[in-house]
């Protein structure tokens, strides 16, 4: 068969899964951001000199405050995936990034890797989050990022079946272990380089919060995405997902 990738195929979920793939690629694949073997997913239109700031595993009791505050300094809308948990530990965060007019998705209740989660705790993990983000915040929950990237087809069907839309991304660096934002932000940098010799807008991860650590640091990140705000700001537009959706 012609391989998938070759192909650039955007193929329905499992189309192309067949028994001719190795074991081995098919963990990559459900662990590598760019691939859409498993199902449609969000990722970036085609652009350039858009930017999608988007913030994972949040929200953090010090530190997502800070970057709600440079985000109104400079008039930025952005996307945070939340964790279900933690979102019912701090409505009150939630609640000010809805009232700033931030897009809210779904980053599952717990961050298991859903690549190797059973369906109905898939489904748990996404309806429970969701149920608890509307309710705080008032509004729909359209976009789900997996925890990890990791995937598989049963992932995006139930997604799909509770009306989300699922989001990669292709634009991301080690934030949440790297403790210099100049490093943080200068690979950013080179990589929205590349995505926009190649045509298309970035969709740019950065953590606010912590899966395992809910008190984690993230001063690097928060630091990152003011360094990017204001080198970007005068000649690109920053956009919430559903400018794209
Ligand atoms: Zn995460």
């Amino acid at each position: 068969m012609i391989s998938p990738l070759a192909t650039g195929l955007d193929a329905g979920a499992g189309a192309v899964v067949s028994a001719g793939l190795a074991a081995g690629f098919y963990s990559y694949a459900s662990l590598w951001p760019g691939s859409r073997i498993f199902g449609k997913a969000l990722t970036a239109p085609e652009r350039p000199g858009e930017l999608a700031l988007t913030f994972d595993d949040g929200p953090n009791a010090t530190w997502t405050p800070r970057l709600l505050e440079i985000l109104a300094e400079h008039s930025v809308h952005a996307t945070f995936f939340l964790l279900g948990a933690r979102a019912a530990s701090h409505p009150e965060l939630v609640r000010q990034m809805a009232g700033a007019g931030h897009t809210i998705g779904n980053h599952s209740w717990s961050h298991p890797n859903l690549a190797r989660t059973g369906a109905r705790r898939v489904r748990e993990e996404l309806r429970q989050t969701s149920e608890t983000l509307e309710q705080i915040a008032g509004a729909p929950v359209k976009f789900f990022r997996p925890p990890f990237g990791a995937r598989r087809p049963a992932v995006f069907r139930i997604a799909r079946e509770m009306g989300l839309v699922t989001v990669l991304w292709n634009a991301m660096t080690s934030d949440w272990s790297e403790a210099s934002a100049e490093t943080i932000a200068g690979n950013l940098v080179s990589g929205i380089g590349r995505l926009q010799e190649r045509g298309r807008a970035a969709n740019i991860v950065l953590h606010d919060g912590g899966h395992r650590d809910p008190a984690a640091n993230r001063e690097p990140s928060v630091t990152a995405a003011r360094m990017l705000i204001e080198r970007y700001k005068g000649t690109h537009r920053f956009v919430a997902l559903d400018a794209w959706s």
